[in-house]
């Protein structure tokens, strides 16, 4: 309802985009000063990949609390299963910019893993 909410719609997601930036801006010279990284990780399919065995699947998510594999049986609460899966990705975003860093090319985490919203 109302008038020009489309163009209303574009700003609202146009000044949260901003607002996202300046977070993570900030939040890279804070870390910097303490001696941490920021790592930007995909959090796609992180709650429905069951953390054991890889299996991805809607159906491992019956329940909004509770993460149960179809494939592997492997339970535990979906929340923890989910951050299981992040702190890997993130893992793996920074051995993969240590191993540029052996082989002579500098990288950052965020490119090192394809990221968009997670930090960890
Ligand atoms: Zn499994």
């Amino acid at each position: 309802p109302g008038t020009k909410v489309k163009a209303k719609s574009g700003l609202n997601r146009s000044i949260l985009n901003d607002a996202w930036h300046k977070f993570f801006t900030y939040l890279e010279y804070k870390l910097k000063l303490k001696g941490g990284i920021l790592i930007k990780v995909n959090p796609q399919y992180t709650s429905q990949t069951c953390i054991k065995c890889g299996h991805i699947s809607k159906d491992n998510r019956t329940e909004q609390a509770l993460f149960k594999c179809i494939k592997c049986g492997y339970e535990a609460n979906a929340d923890h299963n989910a951050a299981q899966n992040i702190l890997r990705r993130a893992g793996l975003a920074r051995i993969a910019c240590q191993a540029n860093l052996v082989g002579g090319r500098q990288q950052e985490p965020s490119e090192a893993y394809n990221s968009s919203n997670i930090v960890v």
